[in-house]
């Protein structure tokens, strides 16, 4: 069980900068995410995109942000639970149970959820076999490339992701690259790419093909897919990797006894709490009245939830208002050297 003062749900820039908020005022706090990385949309959606109005930052990318972001609370040395999803959650007199997806589990007296629009989770094949091979030889991400080398590697998908891994991959394995439309969706010059390695016999394209089958008792062996025209091919094939872009789901926020909007949660904008004490919500997820879904009001929403944490986690003590230029003790939290 890992005692904290704030378990923060979502590593997007809303739950970094409160992150922040909550070092800056002394308090500790463990943050998970459902992503592999750290960063929310901004990373996961749109890293090279340029943003233009992040205060006093005329531009800067979704991965630059992150990173600024990343390097700004590492005074703090915060515990990231990546790739795990908070499931579940229970109160006992003043704390919050939680427990994750991998079965962690946490104590504190308070919960910040910066969920933004839900956990991203990858769309999947509808073939109902594919289950059974889902995280063995079907993928819906690579953590670990060098598994295909030399090995024969079924790419479905239109966009970037399927023709970037199809063009990285064909360097060392045998690529089928398998979509459901005449045309690609992915950048023109990636588009350019694949059809020049098909030339070369790197890259076998098919078209106007689905998924229909998948054969194998406890590996994959080979799979059929459909044309549009309804014949039907077969291939022998090691992997199945599938790159038809994120769902994003509320998840099991939704058991959470929250009041819910629309799949948004309800907060009051003296502290971002909700209809459950000690539990607030910020960012893409909170909902009140003239709420701007932008980078810059989960930072003031973090700020105040922030605040509104330190009377949960140290019920004895006041809270001064400081300034970061010349508050001492803001000082000692962020190892500023005088
Ligand atoms: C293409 C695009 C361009 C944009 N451009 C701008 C712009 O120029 N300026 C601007 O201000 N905003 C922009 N936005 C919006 C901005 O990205 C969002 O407002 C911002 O990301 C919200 O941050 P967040 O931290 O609240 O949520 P998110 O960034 O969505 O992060 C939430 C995180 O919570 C995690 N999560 C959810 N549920 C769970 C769970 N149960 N357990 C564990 N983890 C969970 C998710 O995996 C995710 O990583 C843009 C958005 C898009 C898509």
């Amino acid at each position: 069980m890992i005692n904290t003062d704030v378990l923060i749900i979502g590593a997007g820039p809303t739950g970094l900068f409160c992150v922040h908020q909550l070092g800056i005022i002394g308090l500790k706090c463990e943050v998970v995410d459902n992503l592999d990385k750290i960063g929310g949309q901004c990373i996961e959606l749109y890293p090279d995109k340029p943003i233009y109005d992040i205060p006093a930052i005329p531009v800067c990318t979704g991965e630059e942000l992150t990173n600024n972001l990343i390097e700004q609370i590492k005074p703090f040395k915060t515990n990231f639970h990546l790739s795990d999803r908070v499931e579940e959650i229970k109160k006992d007199k003043n704390s919050w149970f939680i427990k994750t997806s991998k079965g962690k589990e946490f104590k504190a007296p308070n919960i910040i959820i910066a969920g933004g629009v839900g956990s991203f989770e990858p769309r999947k094949f509808s073939v109902k076999e594919c289950e059974k091979f889902e995280g063995k030889e079907i993928l819906y991400s690579i953590k670990d490339k060098t598994i295909f080398k030399d090995k024969t590697v079924t790419i479905f998908g239109g966009g970037d992701s399927a023709l970037d891994w199809a063009i990285e991959l064909s360097n060392s394995s045998n690529i089928k690259l398998v979509h459901r439309r005449n045309e690609f969706r992915g950048a023109e010059s990636s588009v350019n790419k694949v059809k020049e390695l098909e030339k070369q016999g790197k890259i076998e394209i098919l078209t106007q093909y689905q998924l229909s089958s998948v054969e194998g008792t406890s590996k994959i062996n080979s799979l059929e897919i459909k044309h549009e025209n309804g014949s039907i091919k077969k291939i022998e094939t090691d992997y199945i990797l599938g790159f038809f872009g994120l769902i994003m789901q509320l998840g099991p926020i939704i058991n959470w006894r929250l009041n819910l909007d629309k799949k948004h949660i309800p907060v009051n904008t003296e502290n971002f709490e909700t209809n459950q004490k000690g539990i607030f919500a910020i960012g893409d997820i909170c909902t009140y009245s003239g709420k701007l879904k932008l980078i810059l009001s989960g930072f003031h929403e973090g700020a105040l939830a922030a605040r509104g944490c330190f009377k949960y986690a140290r019920p004895d003590e006041n809270l001064r208002f400081e300034f970061s230029t010349t508050s001492k003790s803001v000082h000692e939290r962020l190892g500023v050297k005088k």
